[in-house]
């Protein structure tokens, strides 16, 4: 499941990857995932003859900016477990291939496994900004100079299980299950702990490892896990997995304390896996 450092592993390679190259083909193989639009000629229409610029983000939502008049760009939103794949225009169409823009010179864009949630659609700048609004009260732990004194302000508005709050789409940006368990541990909090009941010094701590597990799981190229792991714009997995410290390691003993690691149910019937002794 692509949470922010896998975002933005795309982004970063989209940039260097697709960006100047210029739309051949548009070949919506699934009809709703361009369900913002009329049909899926008006999607096609807005990209054919267009170049890919440079490539953004918005949360979780990728952009790719059009060298259109109107400064629209194309937006990726990956849903619960989408990916994109630059692929040669010979190879084979994967069955879960949603979508190929095919480019004048070198390649194809894929999409894939966008399920219900992922879309793909051309906005226009007013469209844009209003997609930005919309995100302006979530923490985005790549992009923001957040304060610590600004984040706790944000802790004591909401009153809440500190898990619960991480993985909400409107506190943060693509801090999912990895992630949430990650940044929990390396800030020796539980999940359950009520976010207003954090002493000044936690919320240090917490501020700390989002920033620091976010950034360090960017610079290797996020986390591949499980039976459909996610994979980069060339079909490679990233290589965070070993730099789990929580994550999936119930019964393994806590790389701080030596405590084996316990899973639990947490909200939303989720799972979480965290130390009993040195988290609290
Ligand atoms: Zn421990």
């Amino acid at each position: 499941m692509p949470e922010l450092p896998e975002v933005e592993t795309l982004r970063h390679d989209l940039d260097k990857e697709v960006g100047g190259r210029r739309v051949k083909v548009v070949e919506v193989r699934a009809a709703r995932i361009v369900r913002r639009h009329r049909n899926r000629k008006d999607f096609a229409v807005r990209l054919v003859g267009h170049k890919l610029g440079p490539a953004s983000r918005l949360g979780t939502l990728l952009l790719l900016g059009l060298d259109a008049e109107d400064r629209a760009a194309l937006v990726v939103d990956l849903g619960a477990g989408g990916r994109l794949l630059k692929e040669r225009s010979a190879a084979p169409v994967d069955r879960h291939t949603d979508a190929v823009l095919t480019f004048t010179v070198g390649g194809d864009l894929r999409a894939l496994d966008l399920g219900e949630a992922g879309e793909l659609f051309v906005a226009g700048e007013p469209e844009l900004d209003e997609l930005a609004e919309e995100r302006r009260g979530a923490v985005d732990p790549l992009a923001d100079a957040l304060t610590w004194q600004a984040f706790n302000a944000k802790l004591e508005s909401r009153q809440e299980g500190l898990r619960a709050l991480l993985t909400d789409p409107s506190f943060a940006a693509g801090i999912g299950p990895v992630y949430a368990d990650e940044v929990l541990w390396g800030s020796e909090l539980r999940w359950d702990r009520p976010s207003g009941s954090l002493a000044a010094q936690e919320v240090r701590r917490l501020h700390r490892a989002i920033q620091e597990v976010m950034q360090e799981a960017v610079r290797l190229r996020g986390t591949s896990v499980g039976d459909n792991p996610w994979l980069d714009l060339r079909g490679n997995k990233g290589e965070y997995e070993p730099h789990l410290n929580a994550y999936q390691r119930e019964g393994q003993p806590c790389r701080r304390c030596r405590t084996p690691l316990v899973r639990e149910r947490a909200e939303r019937g989720e799972t979480t896996y965290y130390c009993p002794k040195c988290q609290s």
